[in-house]
């Protein structure tokens, strides 16, 4: 399984993202192909030539996040509740905004599904961020339908 914590997602660490996997095989693999397919595991080298020593044993780039992306990745983590619950607020505001304008079709919340709004997009992609005010929203909601009563 896979999640990119690309800046335009719930959680960010500024770009990247993360796998998990239950199969220890894969897990050994991504753990070498993130740092240039090296390895100093004893169970996966040829030989042991003592604490400095290391085997590439594929081809492999840097892929290793730094700490301070960490520690950004992990601050985003404590505030997500409240992230989900201002993206949703802030979809329903554009949905209802937009529910009588015939000319702006929503993407409108899928019938028992939850969605995490990281994005509000049909036609176009409407700004949607926590820190995004009610009246930056309405600002937006009045440009879009000026724009589009005025066609
Ligand atoms: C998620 C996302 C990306 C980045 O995806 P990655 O898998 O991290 O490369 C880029 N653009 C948009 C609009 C996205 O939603």
């Amino acid at each position: 399984m896979t999640f990119s914590f690309h800046p335009v997602k719930p959680v960010t660490t500024g770009e990247g993202g993360m796998v998990m996997t239950n199969d220890p095989e894969l897990y050994k693999k991504l753990i070498r192909f993130r740092s240039h397919g090296i390895t100093r595991d004893a169970g996966q080298m040829t030989k042991e030539d003592g604490g400095w020593y290391y085997e590439q044993l594929d081809l492999g780039y840097n892929y290793r996040i730094t700490d301070i992306q960490c520690a950004l990745g992990i601050s985003q983590m404590k505030k997500l509740d409240r992230f989900f619950k201002r993206r949703k607020e802030l979809a329903e505001r554009y949905d209802e905004a937009f529910a009588d304008c015939k000319n702006i079709i929503t993407p409108h919340l899928l019938d028992g599904v939850d969605s995490g709004w990281h994005l509000y997009e049909k036609m176009i992609s409407l700004p949607l961020y926590p820190m995004l005010t009610d009246g930056e929203q309405d600002y937006v909601i009045g440009k879009l339908l000026e724009l589009v009563e005025n066609k």
